[in-house]
């Protein structure tokens, strides 16, 4: 990005209209990697099954708040990033929200970020951020623009949650302990529901 277009870009942000609520009954929750495709492995624990774990959790929080929740797996099996969008675009009045752990060769590195690739992802990256930051221990690193292929194919809002670095020693401590992945469950569920109008 050139000097110019990277002002501009930060302008952007910083003037951006006031986000808008999101109107969906539909939450569709999609638990990165499963079945021949563990994602990354770290300090023991594989990030395949940290985010199934968390999405179940996050299933039955926003049921009981009365949202219908699809799930894209709910066991350990491999689903295609395609397949993942094909299952989301089946549904109308939804958002989907990608729950994946990270990890860095820089293994100082630690924090939770979210990545959109939409004007109203954005509004439901910001409000599940704030939500974490507010009630987890962890780094705030931000919500980003990525070109991933789940945000590109899917047709509603939608957001993919980096919930922590396992490659970072601490935060994989933290991520391995089912309280915490039942807070972060907690605090991604207030967000969505805070998102909406
Ligand atoms: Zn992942």
């Amino acid at each position: 990005m050139n000097k110019i277009r990277f002002i501009a870009f930060l302008t952007m942000g910083l003037f951006s209209p006031v986000a808008q609520a999101l109107t969906f009954g539909t939450v569709i929750i999609d638990p990165g990697h499963g079945g021949k495709d563990g994602g990354c492995v770290w300090h023991g624990l594989v990030e395949k099954k940290l985010c199934l774990d968390t999405a179940l959790r996050l299933e039955r929080l926003l049921k009981a708040k009365g949202l219908r929740v699809v799930m894209s797996r709910r066991s350990d099996e491999h689903v295609e990033l395609e397949e993942r969008a094909v299952i989301a675009n089946r549904y109308s009045k939804a958002v989907f929200v990608s729950i994946h752990f990270n990890a860095s060769k820089d293994r100082n590195i630690s924090g939770m970020e979210i990545f959109y690739r939409s004007d109203s992802g954005k509004t439901l990256a910001r409000k599940i951020l704030s939500s974490m930051d507010q009630n987890l221990i962890g780094v705030n690193r931000g919500v980003f623009l990525g070109d991933l292929s789940v945000l590109r194919r899917t047709l509603m809002p939608a957001v993919l949650i980096e919930c922590g670095y396992l490659s970072n020693r601490t935060e994989s401590q933290r991520c391995g302990a089912a309280a915490h992945r039942q807070r972060l469950a907690e605090s991604i569920a207030s967000g969505i529901l805070g998102s909406r109008s």
